[in-house]
């Protein structure tokens, strides 16, 4: 427990060296045109009379625009609703959302349900904006301020959280915050003590808004040794694919092979630094990989698709020792083969990660914050609220990686 608690303070001494230093430094300069949001929600709670700031549905009939949210009320039929103004309460803070992009869970989602989600259910989960409202006992953030958040935190009691697996926490799902395609989102406690980070000016809302998968993709490495002259190979040509390719690049791997059908997504690979990119199938792929490694094949393979046949592939393309990380999430029920020499006499490492720990959103922040990395690539189009439907269907029909719904 003792770890766990000097690890607990080093945290928040570092969330607030942070905290000091963006306001110090950048919040400083912020002008006043950042902070309508603020001060019309201000205005907005007097108005209504309710000093603890809670709206009623009626109340919000008059002003129907400031509460508008996207439920999924089952599985392929979402409505625009009016909804209570959130209220944030002792640690939280309310997020006047300013981009959310949409996802392949999104989908999922959208298309068949999930079973974590039921529904009727607000959705949307990746996301930027400006801090609308601030809870008592939240000193590290302020109204007006622009946010990039990562949408769980970890409880900091159960097993998982004392032995820093916080992406397996108890409660870190069922906690999560839904309600991204909508004007306004409140943020749990738990987590704005460690996943709301200050937007950097350089960066559009839309690029702030990948913190969570991003975070998703760095929490994958943790652990993962890299060289400089790795070969990796990416199965897979969507949004969670190229983040791994810009993440590589990043860490100094040149070497990179990005293997998808879409020639559309396979363009934005070579855009983002694969140097290879292969649409002609798996076989084909596997057979220049080995040719170009001498035979031995590859360093680390990322599986970036959730099928399950991919994952049976993955492993054909690592050398001996070579690390697989079987990233992408298979439907519930399926299983897979392995050739069970392959893994044991030839050592392979595999690693399936699942979600994201402080640490990883940390570093998805560094990486965000840097001007040369191009998370600008990934946004393919730009929709007002009403066009979620649109922007979902777009996605589903890969015309680009990810669509930005600016509420
Ligand atoms: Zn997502
Ligand atoms: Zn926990």
């Amino acid at each position: 427990m003792r770890t766990k608690c000097a690890r607990a303070r080093a945290i928040r001494s570092f969330e607030h060296r942070r905290w000091d230093h963006f306001h110090s430094s950048f919040f400083a300069r912020r002008v006043d045109h950042l902070a309508p949001t603020a001060r019309r929600f201000r205005r907005f709670r007097t108005r209504s009379g309710d000093s603890a700031g809670s709206l009623t549905t009626s109340i919000c009939a008059d002003t129907a625009y400031e509460v508008r949210a996207h439920i999924l009320e089952e599985p392929g039929r979402i409505e625009l609703r009016d909804l209570p103004v959130p209220s944030p309460g002792q640690g939280e803070i309310v997020v006047r959302v300013r981009a959310a992009l949409t996802c392949g869970t999104d989908l999922k989602m959208f298309l068949r349900g999930h079973p974590k989600f039921p529904t009727p259910t607000r959705f949307g989960h990746e996301f930027s904006g400006e801090v609308a409202a601030v809870g008592r006992d939240v000193g590290h953030v302020r109204e007006g301020d622009e946010v990039m958040v990562a949408p769980t935190g970890p409880c900091n009691a159960c097993y998982y959280c004392a032995r820093q697996q916080e992406n397996l926490c108890d409660t870190v799902i069922e906690t999560m915050v839904l309600g991204a395609y909508g004007e306004y989102v409140k943020i749990p406690a738990r987590t704005v003590r460690v996943n709301v980070y200050p937007k950097p000016r350089s960066l559009s809302f839309a690029e702030a808004a990948l913190l969570e998968p991003l975070s998703c993709v760095t929490h994958g490495f943790e652990g993962i040794p890299l060289c400089r002259d790795d070969i990796a190979v990416v199965l897979g040509a969507g949004a969670i694919a190229l983040l791994h390719v810009l993440v590589l690049r990043a860490r100094g791997v040149e070497n990179i092979w990005v293997v998808g059908r879409n020639p559309q997504r396979a363009r934005h690979a070579a855009r983002v630094g694969a140097r290879q990119v292969f649409t002609s199938g798996f076989p084909e792929a596997r057979e220049a990989v080995i040719a170009a490694s001498g035979g031995r094949g590859a360093d680390l393979v990322i599986e970036c698709t959730g099928q399950v046949e991919v994952w049976e592939q993955a492993p054909a393309f690592a050398r001996r020792g070579g690390t697989v990380i079987l990233f992408g999430g298979c439907a519930a029920g399926t299983q897979a083969r392995f050739d069970t020499q392959r893994l044991h006499y030839d050592q392979l490492r595999i690693h399936s990660p699942f979600h994201f720990t402080p640490r990883a959103v940390r570093a998805a922040y560094e990486l965000l914050a840097d001007p040369s990395f191009a998370g600008r690539e990934l946004i393919s189009g730009v929709y007002p609220l009403e066009g979620l439907p649109q922007a979902l269907e777009a996605h589903r029909a890969g015309r680009g990686l990810k669509f930005a719904i600016e509420p």
